[in-house]
């Protein structure tokens, strides 16, 4: 199903003409015959996206929109104003009230249907993106008890207008005029089109891209949207197209801004436009923009938060459980052995008594911090438990284990660690039970491997302490 769409309209067959164009399309059409209809079946219903004809007979589309957005049931449902007349009051109106776009008869159909493919699919991905961020904290707040990261500052964004000629945009500039401060916080800047890829990979690139579309015979503006919308820093970026002057019957440039659209442009404007109107759209998708690049930002940190162990910064059970299985298996399949240790401070406890958990935590960020300089790249590191911690080593053979593991003890034994609050250096000891794995289809399974470094740890321990034990079946 393409998704559910209500119409409303009280002259039935202006909701006939446009039910036969959609349910072509394969959507699901819901109709209605005046604004409170629309209102009730919205709460009930759910579609995907409402259609509502400027003049209903109870109250008119921007009352009605306005409505739909006060109710938090409604408030996140697209609405899209069918106009009569091409009136200019009512236009700002719609875009004020929270309609996406205002477009006004004859429309196009071809135009019309992009356009609501257009909206269905930022819909589609704003949701998804809030899914993962719901996921995310979930994951992160329940199971690590972090506290959410605090965004509430977003870096201005800046916009470029695009055009052959120096004069449209200057005359775009003119009439965003006055209006330029609405919600722009970021530089506007004019530039020609040769220019328009270079800027895309400048850093940090701009954030809204208002082009020139559809005259002439030459394609380079639909050109340049799919290579905005496939580069690394333009992305996510929002698109404006503006299109010539919209006449009845101008059919060249309606399929321009409906292949535009369908390439990922975000609004469609025509010339003629005042600076008002590309002035709300300007900072309608700053907004968006804004919002969803906090809304990656977070779950960029969230996914981070989540494999990280926030004392140390090294990566956590949970990530290095996931890792070893795979180097595990990684190398069953190379037939290469790696070493596996699971490392214990000695008499951690008595640390913790005589300097105070602020201490201990001292000592074992230290201690992580020589642990990482003395791993290579390919090593995986994390600490698994209080002070118990995990390395990793592929391509590694028992001898080679050995030194390195040797090398570890002796790094952390030898250098005596400062602690703020005390005037003599602390000597701290740890204990390292290895074990090999790999090396043949018939190695030891994860879990087993484990429990034989984790025997061999024990046995370091009974055995004084400050020692590396070799597991008896590696050995
Ligand atoms: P052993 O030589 O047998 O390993 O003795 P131990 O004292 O190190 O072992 P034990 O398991 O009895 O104590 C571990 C201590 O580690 C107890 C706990 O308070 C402390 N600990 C665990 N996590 C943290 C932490 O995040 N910060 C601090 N400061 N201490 C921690
Ligand atoms: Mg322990
Ligand atoms: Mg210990």
């Amino acid at each position: 199903m393409a998704g559910r769409i209500l119409i409303a309209d009280d002259v039935t067959t202006n909701r006939i003409a446009l039910n036969v164009k959609l349910s072509a399309a394969f959507y699901e059409v819901l109709q209605a015959g005046s604004g409170a209809e629309a209102i009730a079946m919205a709460g009930h219903e759910r579609p995907d996206l409402i259609l509502l004809a400027l003049d209903l007979p109870d109250m008119n589309a921007i009352e009605t929109c306005r409505r739909l957005r006060q109710n938090p049931k409604t408030a996140d449902i697209p609405v899209l104003i069918i106009s009569a007349r091409s009136a200019r009051e009512a236009r700002i109106e719609a875009l004020r009230a929270g309609a996406e776009d205002f477009l006004h008869k004859p429309v196009n159909e071809a135009l019309l249907l992009a356009r609501v493919r257009n909206i269905l699919r930022t819909r589609d991905s704003d949701e998804e993106l809030r899914m993962h961020d719901g996921m995310n904290r979930e994951i992160t707040g329940r199971e690590l008890g972090f506290a959410e990261p605090a965004h509430s500052f977003s870096p201005p964004c800046d916009v470029v207008l695009i055009a052959r000629k120096r004069e449209t945009t200057r005359a775009w500039l003119d009439a965003l005029g006055a209006y330029e401060k609405e919600g722009i916080g970021g530089q506007i800047k004019a530039l020609g089109r040769s220019e328009a890829l270079t800027v895309a990979e400048s850093d940090p690139a701009p954030g809204i891209f208002v082009l020139e579309g559809g005259t002439g015979s030459s394609d380079d503006g639909l050109y340049l949207i799919s290579e905005l919308r496939s580069r690394a820093r333009t992305r996510h970026a929002g698109i404006i197209v503006i299109l010539p002057e919209e006449e009845p019957g101008r059919e060249p440039a309606a399929a321009w801004g409906a292949k535009a659209l369908d390439l990922g442009a975000n609004e469609i404007l025509f010339a003629g436009f005042d600076g008002e109107e590309l002035a709300l759209r300007l900072s309608r998708q700053i907004a968006r923009k804004q919002q969803a690049d906090r809304l990656r930002e977070t779950l960029r940190n969230g996914l981070r938060l989540a494999v990280t162990d926030p004392l140390t910064g090294l990566h956590n059970r949970r990530f290095a459980m996931a890792s070893l299985r795979r180097i595990a298996s990684q190398a069953r399949a190379s037939g290469r052995p790696f070493a596996l240790m699971l490392l214990d401070l000695d008499r951690f406890k008595q640390v913790n008594d005589r300097h105070g958990h602020g201490g201990g935590d001292i000592v074992l960020r230290e201690v992580a911090a020589r642990l990482r300089s003395e791993i290579r790249g390919a090593d995986l590191l994390a600490r698994i438990g209080g002070e118990e911690f995990l390395i990793v080593m592929p391509d590694t053979n028992i001898n080679q284990a050995r030194r390195a593991a040797e090398r570890i003890r002796r790094r952390i034994i030898e250098n005596p660690i400062r602690l703020p609050r005390s005037d003599s250096p602390l000597f701290v000891s740890l204990s390292i039970g290895v074990a090999l794995g790999g090396g043949s289809e018939a190695a030891p399974g994860v879990e087993e491997l484990i429990e034989q470094a984790d025997r061999a740890l024990y046995a370091a321990k009974s055995h004084g302490r400050n020692q590396v034990n070799i597991s008896r079946s590696a050995a």
